[in-house]
């Protein structure tokens, strides 16, 4: 039964339907299209990547293993051209510009230019709005469309909207937020310790909270050698050269994150966070941070991004006025969109457990890897990120943790797969993201050649192809 009553105008029909055109959702449909899949991708934005290129998130992170070796496939191709790419047209091309990082507008170009290669094919402004199921298996979707509504009916369907929308929408079973208890498998894992005294995180894993939202912005203008030994450090007043008073003499002391407490300098993230840029004078700015929003509940949704974007031009007098090397800085620019870390995940037929993540479990044929710390930015707001490295090259993802475990052609790729809360930390990082839509894809389009749903694949199967395609699961 459809819960959707407007008239449906168009329908299309296809192999695999991926939903999401971010970084993962893009992978799945490259690779599901590469293997012979009339592939179509669904996005309600306009152009390809999601928080990699609406929300600026530049660092295209866990590329390789800790040890260095690429994971190849998908994340090296993307990665390999976007960087070079980068380099040309947007790179100073002196000292102190960073050649490793990916512009996200060059990156942009990159997604688009191998979808369309690959013979995939890309709706924008086009917003999932609904699906039918019968006997556990999906039988089309729903898309709110300028024109109307679009039904699309495909034999399996990628979720890659970050937020397991279509998982949610389906019926499909998903968790929001951590776990009861869920750092109670880590008390003997060495994470740092200080984060898990007095039992304090207990209260926290009981009641699915999630990580805080942020907007990333660029400075130009910035003199980043100078402003550098004060990167990712405690500040107190004295640090800056300024008393409290001068400090509550500043225009947005006391504004959303910059709440004075005790005499160390108030900030939303507790820190000054820049990276650099392929420009010796631009910093990409991680600072902003909005605690308690839920960017899968629209009214939460709103007020973060009410509160971030304000806390966004907070940040850029703060910058000008107290950190040296930002004297001569100016506004950029900042993401399109409100940076969502954690939101709604599928539960697949397996969920990856932090533990693993950590202790590097290896699994008989796996479909992803990742080698991220894991990076939970406290939802509590008093740590600055709880969390540490894995204790290996790498963990494995079974292709298990991509299907759900109620609905047999539902597949998951990135930020939603199943992954408990800590886990997710680590696996909802970008390179991670695009070799799990790597696999999700691939997945779909064997399921589509043996005429099975996501459920029945054998993972030796998928395993197999990946490994021909150059993905580093050897
Ligand atoms: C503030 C912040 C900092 C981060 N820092 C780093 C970092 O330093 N390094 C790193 O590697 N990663 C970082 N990450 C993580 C990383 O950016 C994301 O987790 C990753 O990009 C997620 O990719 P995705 O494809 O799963 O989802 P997204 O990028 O969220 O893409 C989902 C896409 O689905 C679309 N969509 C959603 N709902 C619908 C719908 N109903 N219909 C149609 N389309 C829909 C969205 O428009 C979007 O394009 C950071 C994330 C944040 C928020």
């Amino acid at each position: 039964m459809s819960n959707v009553t407007l008239n449906v105008y168009k329908t299309i029909s296809c192999d695999t339907l991926v939903a999401g055109g971010g970084v993962s959702g893009v992978a799945a449909a490259i690779a599901s299209a590469r293997h012979g899949a009339k592939t179509v991708l669904l996005e309600s934005g306009g152009c390809l990547g999601g928080q990699a290129t609406l929300g600026l998130v530049t660092p295209l992170d866990a590329r390789t293993d800790t040890t260095g070796r690429s994971f190849g496939g998908l994340i090296a191709e993307i990665a390999e051209m976007t960087v070079a790419l980068s380099k040309e047209y947007c790179s100073s091309g002196d000292e102190g510009a960073h050649s490793d990082i990916a512009s996200p507008h060059i990156l942009k170009y990159v997604l688009l230019k191998l979808l369309t290669e690959s013979g995939a094919e890309v709706s924008f402004h086009t917003v999932l709005i609904g699906a039918d199921k019968q006997d556990d298996e999906i039988t089309a979707v729903y898309a709110a469309t300028k024109s109307g509504i679009v039904k699309y009916e495909a034999k399996n369907y990628v979720d890659a909207t970050g937020d397991a929308q279509l998982t949610y929408l389906s019926g499909a079973d998903y968790r929001l937020g951590s776990e009861p208890g869920v750092f109670r498998q880590l008390s003997d894992e060495g994470l740092n310790k200080a984060h898990f005294s007095e039992n304090k995180y207990d209260a926290y894993s009981e009641n699915g909270l999630l990580q805080p939202v942020s907007i990333f912005l660029l400075m130009g203008g910035v003199d980043v050698d100078r402003a550098w030994p004060l990167n990712n450090k405690d500040l107190h007043f004295g640090d800056l050269g300024i008393t409290k008073e001068r400090f509550l003499n500043w225009k947005f002391a006391g504004s959303c994150g910059f709440e004075v407490t005790n005499d160390r300098i108030p900030m939303p993230q507790g820190r000054v966070l820049i990276t650099r840029s392929n420009r010796h004078d631009v910093a990409v700015i991680n600072m902003s941070r909005v605690l308690h929003i839920d960017g899968s509940d629209t009214d939460s949704l709103n007020r973060g991004e009410l509160l971030a974007q304000a806390q966004v031009i907070s940040i850029v007098d703060f910058l000008k006025t107290f950190i040296p090397g930002f004297e001569n800085s100016f506004y950029l620019q900042s993401g399109f969109t409100l940076g969502v870390r954690e939101t709604r995940r599928m539960i697949g037929k397996y969920t990856l457990s932090g533990l693993d993540a950590i202790q590097c479990r290896k699994f008989p044929y796996p479909a992803a890897r990742g080698s991220y710390i894991i990076d939970i930015h406290d939802p509590l707001g008093k740590a600055r990120a709880i969390g540490g490295s894995i204790k290996g090259a790498f963990y494995d993802i079974p292709y298990s943790a991509l299907v759900s475990r109620n609905v047999k052609n539902l597949l998951s790729a990135g930020r939603c797969i199943s992954a408990d809360h800590i886990a997710h930390a680590s696996t909802r990082i970008q390179g991670t993201a695009i070799l799990t839509g790597q696999a999700a894809g691939t997945a779909s389009a064997l399921c589509m050649i043996s005429g099975i749903p996501a459920q029945s694949l054998p993972d030796k199967d998928l395993h197999e192809a990946l490994l021909k395609d150059g993905v580093y699961l050897d």
